[in-house]
């Protein structure tokens, strides 16, 4: 047995929505155990400025821009990379957006835009990554849940059936994928700080109500969400297939 079992080196990692964020703590983690990173996300301007700086921490780093609800611009990406012999070993599925807004005020667009970016994108960036990491017979893919995967919360509903999804998209991917060496899991973040939670992190009730609610009694840092990725990400895990960990300071597990 490998005494390397973490060790990614040799490994192309495409990490979809990692200019900043969770994505980009991922990304830094998985190249920090030794693997080529392929960052995504739909600002170029973003896109470059944090390649250039993990570039600079020593990281080997490409970008591919791409919107992960076009189709076609998804297909486009993977033909790319297929033309300049880049294969996609793991996949983290982790772009997302969030929309807070009570169910009777929602409007249809509004539902169909959190979904399709939340968990089409998964499926579409899913797929193609498959076909290739099937022909191949291995292949890691990551996916990103929520507390959401499990709980509901008033105001974003879509947001809460998007990760509920993800959690039955990963053993949809398991059912079928598993016995083509494809090990799909995912990731369940607790309150983490990002920009995504901007105006929770700002808003002083519904801090002191994270603090109260997590047995950590604190918000998450996306560094600390490295391990769980890297682990999906290794042969360290190479029997484990269809699983959702919560990295979430324990509030999952508690009333
Ligand atoms: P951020 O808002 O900080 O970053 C989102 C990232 O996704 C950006 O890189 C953004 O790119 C990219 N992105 C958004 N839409 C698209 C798209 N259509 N195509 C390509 N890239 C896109 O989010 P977080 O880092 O907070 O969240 C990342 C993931 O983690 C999401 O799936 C989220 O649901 C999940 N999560 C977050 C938690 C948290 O507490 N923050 C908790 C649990 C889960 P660009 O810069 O170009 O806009």
């Amino acid at each position: 047995m490998s005494i390397k079992l973490f060790d990614l080196t040799g490994k192309t990692a495409l990490v979809t929505g990692s200019s900043r964020g969770l994505g980009r703590a991922f990304a830094e983690g998985l190249a920090a155990a030794g693997a080529r990173v392929i960052l995504n996300g739909i600002d170029e301007a973003r896109l470059e400025e944090t390649a250039a700086s993990m570039r600079s921490s020593g990281f080997d780093v490409l970008t591919a821009a791409f919107d992960v609800t076009d189709e076609t611009a998804v297909i486009s990406a993977f033909e790319t990379f297929d033309a300049n012999g880049i294969e996609v070993g793991i996949l983290v599925n982790n772009a997302g957006i969030q929309f807070r807004k009570p169910m009777l005020e929602l409007a249809t667009s509004d539902w169909q835009r959190v979904i399709d970016t939340n968990l089409t994108s998964a499926f579409l960036v899913g797929r193609e990554a498959a076909k290739r990491m099937a022909e191949r017979g291995a292949g890691k893919i990551i996916n990103v849940g929520s507390l959401t995967s499990e709980l509901a919360r008033a105001t974003v509903a879509p947001y809460t059936v998007a990760k509920g999804g993800i959690k039955m998209l990963t053993k949809a991917m398991t059912a079928e994928w598993a016995e083509k060496g494809i090990q799909a899991n995912a990731i369940g973040p607790g309150y983490m700080i990002t920009d995504m939670n901007e105006a929770l992190l700002a808003n002083p009730e519904f801090d002191a109500w994270v603090k109260a609610r997590t047995p950590a009694r604190r918000w998450g840092r996306p560094e600390e969400l490295a391990g769980t990725v890297i682990y999906f990400a290794s042969a360290a895990s190479d029997y484990v297939n269809g699983q959702i960990v919560y990295a979430d300071g324990g509030m999952i597990s508690v009333l």
